[in-house]
């Protein structure tokens, strides 16, 4: 999707899930991808990655006119949203996979659990990343534990760990844009962020109504998310609010085995592309559903800083 950029630039932003794999079992998680048996998640050989990011720089560059986007919009830059799973599991790939970014002209950022962020990862990515995003969902340990944020020896989210990667990363990096993404579900709904807010500081906070992925045991109403959104009013300022109607069929994403996606209602399940290395960026994009309308309503919507 389109955003305005910290310069103030309309922004491409294109989503890639670098791995599925995760050290936390949100009860709705969505980042679960088909799987060919024959072809490998791209992370395996970096020369892929490589090949991938140049492939996504011709073809989503702001003047390639064999990009149907560019015959409705226009951007001035293109930014690789880096997400999974949890791509910080593999931080050699994140670096490289930013400073290659960086190399063939794309802007990158991050999106993490926060959980593996080290003020030591934070100083070797920090300096190529515009936007830091970071998803928790509650500062609460019985909480994380009924959601799933929790990793197989079931430790929880350190929140000082993440406080003091988060300076490591704004001295490194000043102009860096720090996100937090809530997924407002059955347990969390009732909770209060002021603390968790006034510990980070974010630039944005994107919260989010989960989506009945697998069962409906974590979605609540509209009343419900309208209660969250409304207690917590005075972040007006850094606050987004996205309902899942909104994220349908609106964003540029990539699976780890490097094909386009998406989440069309249509069909149950994703509708996926070939993979983009065998068919090139062209032909993959036009096998996928995308809804340019859509997509041009959250381009109107945009606003700086946001992921
Ligand atoms: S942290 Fe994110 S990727 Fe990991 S299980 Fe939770 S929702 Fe899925």
């Amino acid at each position: 999707m389109l955003y305005y950029s910290a310069h103030n630039q309309k922004q491409l932003v294109i989503n890639w899930h670098l791995t599925e794999a995760c050290n936390y079992s949100c009860r709705y998680c969505y980042a679960h991808w088909q799987r060919d048996e024959d072809v490998k998640d791209l992370i395996r050989q970096e020369y892929q990655i490589h090949q991938l990011l140049l492939e996504l720089r011709e073809f989503f560059d702001p003047i390639n006119s064999r990009n149907p986007l560019a015959w409705k919009m226009a951007w001035a830059n293109t930014r690789l949203n880096i997400a999974g799973g949890e791509p910080l599991l593999f931080p050699c790939v994140v670096e490289e996979t930013v400073k290659f970014a960086s190399r063939v002209g794309l802007k990158a950022s991050l999106i993490t659990n926060g959980s593996l962020l080290t003020e030591r990862i934070a100083r070797r990515i920090g300096s190529g990343l515009e936007v830091l995003g970071i998803s928790i969902d509650s500062a609460d340990a019985f909480s994380n534990q009924l959601i799933g944020r929790l990793n197989s020896k079931g430790e929880f989210l350190d929140l000082r760990q993440l406080q003091s990667a988060v300076e490591a990363i704004r001295e490194r990096n000043p102009a860096i844009k720090i996100k937090l993404n809530t997924v407002v579900n059955r347990v969390n709904w009732e909770d209060d962020f002021s603390d968790l807010i006034s510990l980070l500081q974010p630039d944005k906070w994107k919260i989010l109504r989960a989506l009945p992925v697998t069962d409906r045991s974590m979605t609540i109403d509209e009343e419900q998310f309208q209660s969250f959104v409304e207690r917590h009013r005075r972040y007006h300022r850094i606050a987004v609010v996205e309902d899942n109607q909104d994220m349908v069929e609106s964003y540029i994403m990539i699976d780890p085995q490097g094909r386009f996606f998406q989440n069309s209602p249509c069909s149950a399940g994703y509708q996926y592309s070939q993979p983009i290395l065998e068919v090139g960026a062209v032909k993959a994009f036009e096998q996928v559903r995308f809804d340019p309308d859509r997509f041009l309503a959250r381009y109107e919507d945009a606003e700086e800083g946001g992921s």
